[in-house]
């Protein structure tokens, strides 16, 4: 483990649900991540696809089911956050 500064762009900034002595609170996974073609995925497994990627392939993130509704009927798939389709 090295403490580099200056590569923060290379830290998966996925929140993740934590607690602390207030309460529930987020933290970003700080995990390594690794680019490709068409987006970026972490040492953890938290994926994001681009959005040109995303717009060619038909479908787009819904952070609900409401959304990925309206989405459907724009006629794009709505895929959840981590994903996985509706
Ligand atoms: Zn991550």
């Amino acid at each position: 483990m090295t403490e580099a500064s200056g590569d923060e762009e290379d830290r998966c900034g996925w929140l993740l649900e934590a607690h602390d002595e207030d309460g529930p609170t987020t933290r970003e996974c700080g995990a390594a991540l690794h680019f490709t073609e068409t987006g970026y995925h972490c040492d953890r497994g938290h994926s994001h696809t681009y959005a040109e990627v995303r717009h060619a392939q038909g479908w787009d993130y819904a952070h609900d089911e409401i959304e990925a509704s309206r989405l459907g009927q724009a006629g794009v798939i709505g895929v959840r956050m981590d994903g996985h389709p509706f």
